[in-house]
């Protein structure tokens, strides 16, 4: 959904947005290395209102996600929910660098075009803010064996060494030390 600046009244607007599931993944596919995917449509809410020239946004956004797992690569289903706060300042703006400096936000600053915001692509933004870095199936994932690739949440494979085993050489260890 795209708004035009002029259009968004001195008290604010909220919007209530949805972006369907398939045309957030048409986005989403454009993009180079994506390995996610949405499995919902994005939904948010958001209040919108215009400073100094600058277009705030802050509100909500869900959606789940398909992600795949850092350390088994299985997929797995990722719902992220975000508050979150945007500033976009007109591109024509930025160019008085100096000026913007003396504002007081601390945080990141989007462009617009000066004229229309489109609220889908604040949406998307989120979207991968929502992402972790680091991206686990489940925080006791037991990744990959490094020598047959066998997925060890599924079970040890063969060539396993006993872990069980070693860690209690340690403590013997440890014992006749003391
Ligand atoms: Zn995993
Ligand atoms: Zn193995």
């Amino acid at each position: 959904m795209k708004i035009r600046v002029d259009q968004i009244p001195a008290e604010g607007k909220t919007y209530h947005l949805r972006v369907r599931e398939k045309k957030a993944n048409q986005y989403f596919s454009l993009l180079k290395d994506s390995d996610f995917s949405a499995l919902s449509d994005l939904t948010g809410t958001v209040n919108v209102w215009v400073q100094d020239g600058m277009i705030i946004v802050e509100g909500d956004l869900k959606v789940d996600l398909r992600l795949t797992c850092s350390r088994c690569v299985s997929h797995f289903r990722y719902p992220v929910s975000q508050h979150f706060r945007s500033i976009y300042a007109p591109f024509y703006e930025t160019c008085q660098e100096e000026e913007l400096q003396l504002k007081p936000y601390d945080m990141d600053v989007s462009i617009y075009n000066g004229e229309e915001l489109d609220l889908d692509d604040v949406l998307y933004e989120q979207v991968f803010l929502g992402i972790p870095a680091q991206a686990l199936c489940s925080s006791e994932c037991k990744g990959l064996c490094p020598i047959c690739g066998a997925n060890l949440n599924e079970g040890p494979c063969r060539c396993r060494v006993s872990t069980s085993h070693s860690s209690f050489e340690a403590l013997k260890c440890l014992k006749l030390k003391g």
